[in-house]
């Protein structure tokens, strides 16, 4: 993979920014106890027999960090670099964001260490369908709900719904999200990812007094998330000057055309070679002056080496953790705002919740509806972080913490400890 990530352990950057918020909450020693650790961790062997009839056997795990305000909730990861400490974290980041957005649920999440894009469909579906069986007592509608993540999308969540259901002997569609449209799948749900880091962009821009219009902006990662915020960023009328992949980095300085450069992606898989635009590397990306930043690829990607480089003035991480605790006081100190993922991308799991709530009372709502009620969400979210910010003068991701963590820590005393 093209990348400038730094070796780094995300779920010590998962436990760092948790005490950093802890502290400034006053939150004593029980409650830190009970909350900051994951509730259930399971690993699982899950055997596929390969497509040249070899079986081959891959480790995988689902992570459950809290339910302590309702059924565990998040996305599930396929890619080379899963660990279980990868997990872990990611787990530990659902139950803030959760709670950040104010959704009754708290956090898991789940990952396969494969390499998705050397595998065909159809071992990509015995994978998907012996892990769902694996880690079956563990989910549930109520209990634990999947989603996609990093390489995995609506069909992945198909083969785990069918798993699930004929396991169960009844069709159950509530016990994951980000499914199609055809099965109880919610309209929006593939975008709103994107869309939240757009709506939390517009409202950091509105508090800075910049435009969305004519304002240069980064993307670092092609997925999901970043191709959809860089297509709205666009419609908005925002200059994308440089994108990244896995593969390359394409650089325009009067900006890329966006939808043109997302066919491209879904036609071949890559951005590299597109037309024009030029390469650069992926640390001339990252030091390019911009407006805004988006980094929406993977874990540690802007780290205390690279850090002291970045020129933009609005940092908005759609991806998860992608800064470190040590990069975080480096941009800090040169002034640049940062939409922390906890809020930035909270808006595909709040999307995930308005599926859930759809497929609970069979009852679909319109995508004009979803859209209006994400923006409120999202920008209700933005406004209570962005108010601890100013009121506690601390760093944005500390705010964000702040209101996550101490909604937790209110369930908890709420619910007192059980036996
Ligand atoms: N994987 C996404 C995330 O990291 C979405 C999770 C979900 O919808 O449950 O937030």
């Amino acid at each position: 993979m093209l990348t400038t990530t730094m070796p780094g352990n995300a779920y010590d950057v998962a436990l760092e920014n948790f005490d950093a918020a802890a502290d400034a909450l006053g939150l004593e020693k029980d409650t830190r106890e009970m909350i900051k650790y994951p509730e259930r961790v399971l690993t699982v062997s899950v055997p596929v027999r390969m497509d040249d009839g070899h079986i081959r056997r891959f480790e995988a795990y689902r992570v459950q960090h809290s339910t302590a305000r309702g059924p565990a909730k998040g996305g599930i990861r396929f890619h080379p670099q899963v660990t279980l400490d990868e997990v872990k974290a990611l787990a530990t980041w659902m139950t803030w964001k959760c709670a950040v957005v104010n959704i009754p649920y708290g956090g898991g999440k789940g990952g396969v260490t494969c390499d998705p894009k050397h595998m065909s469909q159809g071992e990509l579906e015995r994978m998907t369908r012996r892990y769902t069986s694996a880690i079956l007592p563990l989910i549930g509608p109520q209990q634990d709900i999947p989603a996609p993540d990093v390489y995995t999308n609506s069909q992945t969540m198909a083969w785990i719904m069918d798993t699930y259901s004929m396991t169960k002997g009844y069709t159950i569609p509530g016990v994951v999200t980000g499914k199609p449209i055809g099965l109880g799948g919610s309209l929006g749900r593939n975008e709103a990812t994107g869309r939240g880091v757009f709506n939390t962009i517009e409202s950091a821009c509105e508090h800075l007094h910049m435009t969305l219009k004519g304002a240069k902006v980064v993307v670092q990662g092609f997925g999901n998330a970043g191709s959809i915020a860089a297509q709205l960023l666009h419609d908005a009328g925002a200059r994308v000057i440089a994108v990244s992949d896995s593969t390359g980095c394409v650089y325009n300085r009067d900006g890329l055309n966006v939808p043109e450069l997302i066919h491209m992606k879904a036609l071949c898989g890559h951005v590299d070679g597109f037309p024009e635009s030029e390469p650069i590397l992926p640390h001339e990306l990252l030091a390019l002056e911009c407006d805004i930043l988006v980094p929406a690829a993977l874990e540690n990607m802007i780290h205390a080496d690279n850090a002291g480089a970045v020129r933009a003035r609005i940092v908005a991480e759609a991806a998860n953790g992608p800064v470190t605790p040590a990069a975080d006081r480096i941009l800090e100190s040169k002034g640049v705002f940062l939409i922390p993922d906890i809020l930035c991308n909270a808006g595909g799991v709040t999307v995930s919740y308005f599926e859930w709530v759809q497929d609970e009372q069979h009852l679909f709502w319109e995508a004009q509806d979803i859209y209006n009620r994400l923006e409120r969400v999202m920008k209700t979210a933005f406004r209570e972080v962005l108010k601890i910010h100013i009121d506690r003068n601390l760093p944005m991701r500390i705010a964000a913490n702040m209101l996550g963590i101490g909604r937790v820590a209110e369930a908890v005393h709420i619910r007192g400890i059980y036996p």
